[in-house]
């Protein structure tokens, strides 16, 4: 079992009341290590050297802050099978997926050092005797605060274009799953940067995450994680008019029309929602299928999840792993329990495994429930696991966009058929930041990602994902004003 520190002011250090916590491998619930317990204190010091910084960094050219966004680009890339390995111990990735997950987020740091070098300001026709432009500055100390269900993709999104930009920042890692961000750490500590450029905070939202949102030194929280949550962290930010940014949950319609291609449709679809074990906010929430293909789509959906090979982690041939936590775990299985009370049909799996040595671990088998309706609890809200949800089956095309749409959250959707214009008729009606048309997937660097609704605000990726991460300053010159001889 491992100790660690948190890295404040470029400092490894332990939390100010001494105290640590426990955190485990969800494949065994074995302890692996413990972590220092933060609290309000440890805020404060981190937000002070967080300030300090600020000047520092935010004052250096674009050009150099961009080299050392494509130098972290490289220590990821390098350091991708150890991300990796810790992804599997702390998180259950299965070893197949966890190392290139880990080298892929390198671009995130690639495209934000190119293009926060040609983030150009406009001038705006003001007036003949008037000289008007525009310009976008870093907003300051921002707090990362993100989930476990990706834990170092969602703090890479964030700190990408935050740090290379000129701002300077607090990570506050998901309580659990904090070990990929103190290894970042370790990997940015090599690099020189002022101290206090970029610190890491461990220990739970309800202190560290809270301390973080109330505090008057932070400009701006860029959050990823429940709705529950984000609304919390809204309310706390509002005191001190914070900028937000916010990623939170999905419940997404993918719809098969009776003309889709049902084979490609079930096999890009199946791997997305039990690649993560369901622990992904793109994964499929509801899926619609058209009356005339419905037979179809439940057999091969079903073939599908019962070949999901489950297991340890740290085997090649595993597809899925655990669920993150006991508590999580808990939680999808009280989501089961109500779709059967609530009178959904559990077609398949939604047990642990009893066999040693997976019943050790926080497994839940993949499940498929047929005939939800819109108002059963696993329809309206997020599972977060390998459940899948298949709706009645329908024949209209227009009730079918009414019912995707009758939902709180708007992040992304899916719609499968091989009539283009009709795909365009369902795009174009569809609430959602994203609408993925004959493919599953959600994007990388260059493409924005970001809910309507209650899924979130801002975004995520490509420049308007860069502008989140700063403030846009207008600079107006009267022409008439003489100036001194
Ligand atoms: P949570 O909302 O529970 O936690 C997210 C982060 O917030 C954690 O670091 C957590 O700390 C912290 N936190 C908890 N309470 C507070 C508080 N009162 N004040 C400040 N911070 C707090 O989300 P999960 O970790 O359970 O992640 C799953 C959720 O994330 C799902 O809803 C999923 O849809 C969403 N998500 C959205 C994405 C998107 O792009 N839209 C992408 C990925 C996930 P701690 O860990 O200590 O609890």
């Amino acid at each position: 079992m491992s100790e660690y520190r948190m890295w404040i002011a470029g400092k490894w250090v332990e939390a100010e009341s001494g105290r640590r916590y426990p955190v485990f491998n969800p494949a065994t619930g074995e302890e692996i290590a413990q972590l220092p317990l933060g609290d309000k204190n440890d805020i404060d010091k981190a937000v002070a050297a967080t300030r300090k910084a600020f000047p520092v960094w935010s004052a250096k050219p674009q050009a150099e802050r961009s080299q050392i966004a494509m130098k972290i680009a490289s220590l990821l890339r390098e350091n991708a099978k150890e991300f990796g390995r810790i992804d599997t111990l702390d998180h259950g990735t299965p070893t197949l997926r966890a190392a290139p997950k880990a080298a892929g987020t390198a671009e995130w740091f690639e495209w934000a050092a190119y293009n926060s070098r040609s983030l150009m300001g406009n001038t705006v026709p003001a007036g003949p005797q008037e000289l008007a432009y525009l310009q976008r500055e870093p907003i300051g100390v921002v707090a990362l605060i993100t989930p476990w269900n990706l834990p170092l993709l969602m703090i890479i999104q964030k700190l990408a274009p935050a740090l290379t930009l000129g701002n300077t920042c607090i990570i506050k890692p998901p309580s659990i799953d904090s070990l990929a961000a103190l290894k970042l750490a370790e990997l940015l500590d090599t690099l020189g940067l002022p101290p206090g450029t970029v610190n890491v905070i461990t220990g739970p939202g309800g202190t560290v995450g809270e301390a973080l949102t109330t505090h008057p030194g932070v400009d701006m929280v860029a959050f990823t994680g429940s709705c529950e949550t984000g609304k919390a962290i809204m309310a706390l930010a509002s005191r001190t008019v914070k900028r937000l940014q916010m990623e939170l949950g999905g419940k997404n319609p993918v719809i098969i029309l009776d003309d889709a291609d049902v084979n490609t449709a079930v096999g890009a679809m199946m791997m997305f929602q039990f690649a993560n074990s369901g622990q992904i906010c793109a994964a499929p929430g509801r899926f619609f299928v058209h009356e005339k293909v419905y037979d179809e789509f439940l057999e091969k959906v079903t073939a599908a999840a019962r070949k999901i090979v489950v297991g340890d982690p740290n085997d090649e041939k595993t597809q899925m792993g655990p669920l993150v936590s006991a508590e999580h775990r808990d939680k999808v299985e009280g989501y089961i329990q109500s779709g059967i009370e609530e009178g959904a049909n559990l077609v398949l799996g939604g047990k642990r495994p009893v066999m040693p040595p997976l019943n050790k671990g926080y497994y839940v088998m993949p499940a498929i429930f047929t005939d939800v309706t819109p108002r059963m609890k696993i329809a309206r809200e997020e599972i977060f696991g390998p459940v899948v949800c298949i709706m009645e089956k329908f024949t209209s095309d227009d009730r079918v966009i009414e019912m995707a749409n009758d939902t709180t959250f708007g992040l992304t959707s899916y719609i499968w058929t091989r009539d283009n214009a009709r795909a365009m008729r369902f795009a174009n009606k569809i609430a959602a930041g994203t609408v993925v048309l004959n493919n599953a997937g959600s994007g990388g660097a260059e493409l924005p990602w970001g809910g309507y609704k209650e899924s979130g605000i801002g975004k995520e990726g490509s420049l308007y994902g860069l502008y989140e991460y700063t403030n846009l300053k207008r600079i107006q010159v009267d022409l008439t004003v003489r100036q001194k001889p």
